[in-house]
């Protein structure tokens, strides 16, 4: 399987949360041979990552042996954005491919994924961030169903239940990010609400707990 890996901790919770998920039809050495191998790719891709700089193989090895594997194969060069392993748990093998997007590790506050996005919002967010003088800065923007199905599992297994995790995350198919339509603000939220007043803005938050939450006015309708 590939994994496309984002903020590293959260990914690989919810990629080991879809791993169990699929573990209640598959034999349990399968099963287990596959949660084995999806970890040793991302352990190895971890180290390619910004922050990374171990070696992608040992990690890999670590990874497939502490599920109870032993790695078979790792094509893990270092620096690269993907890597590919294979274990065995037994006889049983499975493989498993982790994809960095390098996009995903951009600093915030630089430009952020604005493709896919409402161009009122987009040109609303950019006027925003650039009056901030660098005290605002967008933390999430577009998201794929794929990148919300990520969320909502990593907020599933987080807060326990679908009723808590619907607090803090919208399932799939129901975020006004997959819409293009919301933005969530990071820095300074005080002066965030300030400037969409003094400048004019089409953006509310209309969500009282996720006060980093903008959209544009007039989505829900
Ligand atoms: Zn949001």
């Amino acid at each position: 399987m590939t994994v496309l890996v984002g903020t590293l901790s959260i990914f690989l919770a919810a990629v080991l949360a879809l791993v169990g998920v699929r573990a209640a039809d598959a034999s349990a050495a399968r099963a287990r041979a596959q949660l084995a191998a999806d970890s040793a790719a991302l352990a190895a891709v971890a180290e390619s990552a910004p922050y990374g700089g171990g070696d992608p193989e040992i990690a890999a090895t670590e990874y497939a042996r502490m599920n109870g594997a032993r790695l078979v194969s790792c094509i893990c060069p270092r620096g690269a954005t993907a890597m590919q392993v294979e274990v065995a748990v037994g006889d049983v093998t499975a493989r498993a491919r982790a994809v960095i997007e390098p996009e995903l590790f951009r600093p915030q506050g630089e430009l952020f994924a604005a493709a896919g996005m409402h161009p009122v919002l987009r040109a609303s967010v950019e006027k925003l961030i650039a009056h901030s003088g660098g005290a605002v800065s967008v933390t999430s923007g577009y998201r794929s169903l794929r990148e919300q199905q990520m969320l909502w599992t990593s907020a599933l297994q987080r807060y326990g239940s679908a009723e808590a995790a619907d607090d803090w995350v919208a399932p799939p198919g129901h975020s006004m990010h997959e819409k293009g339509l919301a933005v969530d603000l990071g820095g300074d939220l005080a002066l965030a609400a300030r400037l969409v007043e003094e400048l004019g803005l089409p953006l509310h938050r209309p969500l009282p707990h996720e006060p980093h939450h903008f959209e544009l006015v007039g989505s829900r309708s």
